[in-house]
């Protein structure tokens, strides 16, 4: 061995330090060691292909500096060269943009060698170098950046990378593994619309996400989307989700419930009937290719499914609400029948003009639920099966719901006050 070894924090924790963010995670970058002294020194390493160590207490993620190079498509087609003699300057060029590729050593003074302060000041995604192109991840990386720091755009010339590598396939060497774990990130960020309005100027959201695409110019009909075309309203509701602090499933189940007015045909528009059923479709196809977790997807499914029936919840009959709650299976699962409704919210407010709209539909399908819920279903059972000892399962099904509709009927005054509505 022969220089000294140096440690410094890169990437997101120098960037976000820098813009008055909290820190959440320091990743550190070592310059002149092995990892035989690494080892020495009690650092654990992590996996076999990455030259990347554990802090024996800390377990903040050490990395040695390295240069790296592509040997095939996708992103896992990469040979590490991790060595001491690879530079600092080295290792911050492999980074993706300006902005993760400051370092910062033990007294605190900055390393920029690609102007990532400048490009922070200046609000600016840039890739650092052209080797950007070698791992189509960072497409999805810059997007979910975008989603979380609303004030940047991408630089020009970086775009036009990213559309290059759109072009040359790259993206679809993209495993759906790591698709979603990007998205789903970028959809948990403040503004994700961004994230996929930097994807489609990219190019690469026809490759990953089509059926959003074909939202794209959709129209809607003006009294109720005053906002009109439905890629526009898909990215109020996601945006919408977000502002509700609303949990990965309920985002994305925004995202997803109007995929069927994608696939109307165009003498229909700008009515939509029956898109929900053609939503569904298209949610469990693409759920099925993106491998999106069960619980996601289930959401997702019954969204695209009831929406348009929560919106319709106040002129329902009593009957036909406690089909839809068993549809929903809410009694079992009271707290995804919640999600449902939290999604039709944002669904009906992520519409121009409509953001401070009441929608009582929600609170309305609770007190629904608490009712058909507030029934005494063992007893009921009980009393049927003495009753009718011969077939008691039809029975008591029968009885159960008509309790259940009973109970819902009083708590609908409006339908009391009609009662040949
Ligand atoms: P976050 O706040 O989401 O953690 P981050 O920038 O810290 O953002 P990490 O995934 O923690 O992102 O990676 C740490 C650093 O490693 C990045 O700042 C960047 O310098 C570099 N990096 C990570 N992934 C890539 C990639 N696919 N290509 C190039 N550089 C990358
Ligand atoms: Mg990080």
């Amino acid at each position: 061995m022969t220089g000294p070894v140096k440690t410094y924090v890169v990437g997101g924790a120098v960037r976000d330090a820098l813009l008055g963010f909290p820190v959440k995670d320091r990743d550190y970058v070592v310059v002149g060691a092995t990892p035989d002294q690494m080892r020495a020194q009690g650092f654990l390493p992590v996996g076999k292909d990455f030259p990347v160590f554990l802090h024996p207490d800390t377990h903040e993620e050490y990395a040695l500096a390295r240069t790296e190079r592509k040997t095939a498509p996708g992103y896992t087609g990469f040979s590490f060269h991790a060595s001491p003699d690879v530079t600092l300057e080295q290792d911050l060029l492999r980074r993706d943009l300006t902005i993760n590729a400051i370092a910062q050593d033990i007294d605190g003074s900055l390393i920029d060698p690609y102007g990532g302060r400048a490009d922070l000041d200046a609000r600016v995604f840039r890739h650092v170098s052209a080797a950007f192109a070698e791992d189509p991840v960072r497409i999805l990386r810059v997007a979910r950046f975008a989603a979380r720091f609303t004030e940047f755009s991408v630089a020009e010339e970086t775009l036009s990378l990213m559309r290059q590598m759109v072009a040359s396939g790259e993206v679809d060497a993209l495993v759906p593994e790591r698709v979603w774990q990007e998205l789903s990130r970028g959809l948990m960020e403040a503004k994700p619309s961004r994230m996929f309005m930097v994807l489609r100027d990219a190019g690469a959201l026809a490759r990953i996400l089509p059926e959003i695409v074909a939202l794209d110019g959709v129209p809607q009909p003006a009294q109720h989307h005053p906002e009109i075309d439905t890629l526009v309203h898909v990215m109020m509701v996601i945006d919408t989700a977000a502002r509700q602090s609303a949990s990965l499933a309920v985002r994305f189940a925004a995202l997803v419930h109007d995929l069927g007015k994608g696939t109307t045909s165009t003498e229909q528009w700008p009515q939509h009937i029956a898109h929900e059923a053609r939503s569904v479709t298209l949610v469990e196809a693409l759920c099925e290719r993106l491998k999106i977790p069960g619980e996601v997807r289930d959401l997702a499914v019954m969204t695209a499914r009831e929406h348009g029936n929560v919106g319709r919840a106040l002129e329902m009959r009593a009957d036909t609400l406690v089909k839809m709650l068993e549809r929903c299976d809410a009694f079992r699962k009271p707290a995804r029948f919640m999600d449902l409704l939290l999604a039709s919210e944002c669904d009906a407010r992520g519409r121009t003009g409509f953001e401070e709209r009441p929608f009582p539909q929600r609170a309305f399908l609770q007190t629904v639920l608490a009712a058909a819920q507030s029934i005494a279903a063992g007893e009921i059972a009980a009393a049927v099966s003495a009753a009718h000892p011969d077939k008691p399962a039809d029975a008591i099904a029968q009885a159960i719901r008509a309790a259940r509709v009973a109970a819902v009927a009083a708590v609908m005054p409006h339908k009391k006050a009609d009662p040949h509505h």
